[in-house]
């Protein structure tokens, strides 16, 4: 039996199904069940008014990735599992502000692009960017849109349903693409292949972030924009050695190229207010994660798993200062943090172990951070992608400061969320991962085992050389990214369960998550 653990459900597995969605919704006690129910609404509420508007009835109806967006209100569920109070509170600040940002930017989408909305002269305010980059280049175009089509129809739909890739990364490999490659470029490759991406822009910005697969899925959309749709689009490349000195010159130059280019194609100037503007409100995005990171490093740990991961990942990769709602969010978080820190509180009344989530992580499409701390007492509490920039960039306008600030966007640019330790050499992919363990106090590494991602998985015998120096207990967890036919769900879920009943000796705190029925479940 589950000794009790909190208010109302403490047995989460007994709420699924063979199905998509689950039994009933999480009994969470009265004040927490009705706050959940009261935010639920706000959900249905946005999807509603997004449904209802012809322009998105039409874009339903035109692309295969966008029925996903109806399993919105479950994939909040899945997020907010056995959360109450101020986690509970925290959870639904950051994802109602990414979920009602992904509705804008649909929207958005939709009244540019060709086939749907057509409105041309709002396409002419539409620079594409890529989403595998941090979007700082558009940090100083108060009167563009930087809109990334990948966003909406590849990164977004496979965390609300995890079949949803399946189809465009089985046509990239029909037309002769490598199945190894990882299956996020694939995909985005795919929908290209499949003309399945938005039509809209004066220009595109691509990047090399992340790897070589997301060079090659950008060799085949520019194609696509050059040749077909006629938007021109230029290639951001930052340099792979992103810690040595030598290389900043070449890439502040870079940025300059690109702010170049975008002014060229759309007749904009650089507004210089508005950038700075936008670095202040990123050095509080900063400042914030710093507090929450510092919490996570003592016995009281508050924004976490899976409460830190796809927030601060959305806040510096599309963000970056642009949208004030964000700023307004990280406030409210850390209100919520600090009172939950000063009143000693804990996610689960039972911690057993302190963990840091190395690799590139699969929790996009499932909601494995916050099984790790229900089912096991597991706090995972920091992940490779939320280890992002630590740098203030300079906010004040002067002449020297407007030079300083194209080396703070190479920096941002550089360090985008997951090429920042996946490029740059075994010091940010390997070392920093130790100094973490210590600053954190860990007990426990998880290093996700990305099939398809060359450049970890080169380290293998690298990470466990140094778990066995240190005796910190490392479980490889693999999986291949986008494409759960490689490995299941459940088989992600076994992995954990295997290493801590066998090598751990333990045994979980809620058994009824262990084996879950969710093959199919959005
Ligand atoms: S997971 Fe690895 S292979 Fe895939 S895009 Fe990221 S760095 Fe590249």
């Amino acid at each position: 039996m589950a000794e009790k653990l909190r208010v109302g459900d403490n047995e989460l597995g007994k709420l699924y199904t063979d199905g998509k969605v689950r039994k009933r919704r999480e009994w969470r006690g009265v004040s927490d069940t009705l706050y959940d129910y009261w935010r639920w609404l706000g959900t249905m509420s946005v999807l509603a008014k997004f449904i209802v508007k012809p322009r998105n009835i039409k874009a339903m109806f035109r692309y295969r990735w966008m029925a996903n967006y109806l399993a919105s209100p479950m994939m909040l569920d899945r997020f907010s599992q056995g959360l109450r109070g101020e986690y509970l509170r925290i959870m639904h600040e950051e994802y109602d502000t990414v979920f009602k940002d992904i509705g804008l930017l649909l929207d958005k989408v939709f009244r540019g692009d060709k086939r749907i909305g057509n409105d041309k002269k709002y396409s002419d305010k539409v620079v594409l960017v890529d989403e595998n980059e941090m979007t700082a280049v558009m940090m100083g175009f108060k009167t563009l849109k930087g809109l990334s089509r990948e966003t909406i129809s590849t990164y977004v739909p496979v965390l609300l349903n995890q079949h949803s890739m399946e189809h465009y990364i089985d046509v990239a490999q029909l037309q002769g693409l490598a199945p190894d490659v990882c299956p996020m470029p694939e995909a985005e490759a795919g929908i290209s292949i499949d003309d399945d991406a938005p039509i809209l822009g004066k220009c595109a910005v691509q990047c090399n972030t992340t790897c070589d697969g997301s060079l090659l899925s950008n060799g085949v959309i520019s194609r696509r924009l050059i040749n077909v749709d006629g938007i021109p689009v230029f290639q951001l490349a930052a340099p792979l050695r992103h810690r040595e000195d030598d290389v900043q010159d070449y890439a502040a130059g870079e940025i300059k190229n690109a702010i170049a280019f975008i002014e060229e194609h759309t007749g904009e100037k650089w507004d210089w207010d508005y950038y700075f503007e936008c670095a202040k409100r990123v050095n509080y995005a900063t400042e914030c994660r710093q507090e929450w990171l510092e919490m996570n490093r003592t016995d009281y740990p508050q924004v976490f798993g899976g409460n830190l991961a796809l927030y601060t990942e959305t806040n510096y990769m599309a963000i970056c200062g642009k949208v004030v709602d964000f700023e307004k969010a990280d406030r409210k978080i850390t209100e919520l943090a600090r009172r939950a820190y000063d009143k000693k509180l804990k996610m689960v009344p039972q911690y057993r172990h302190r963990a840091i989530i190395w690799g590139v992580q699969s929790h996009y499409y499932f909601d494995f951070l916050v099984w790790l701390v229900n089912c096991w007492g597991i706090v995972p509490l920091t992940d490779m992608l939320s280890m992002v920039s630590t740098r203030k960039l300079v906010t004040e306008d002067t002449p020297e400061n407007r030079e300083t600030a194209y080396y703070d966007m190479a920096w941002l640019t550089e360090n985008m969320i997951m090429r920042n330790r996946t490029h740059g050499g075994y010091k940010v992919l390997l070392d920093e991962l130790w100094e973490y363990v210590e600053q954190f106090n860990a007990d426990m590494v998880i290093l996700w085992e990305h099939q398809s991602c060359k450049a970890l998985n080169g380290m293998h015998g690298q990470f466990e050389e140094k778990a066995r120096e240190k005796g910190i207990p490392l479980v490889w967890v693999g999986h291949d990214l986008f494409d759960p036919r490689i490995v299941s769900r459940q088989g992600v879920r076994d992995q954990i369960n295997n290493f801590l009943r066998t090598v751990m000796n333990e045994e979980p705190i809620d058994p009824s998550l262990e084996n879950l029925p969710d093959e199919k479940s959005w």
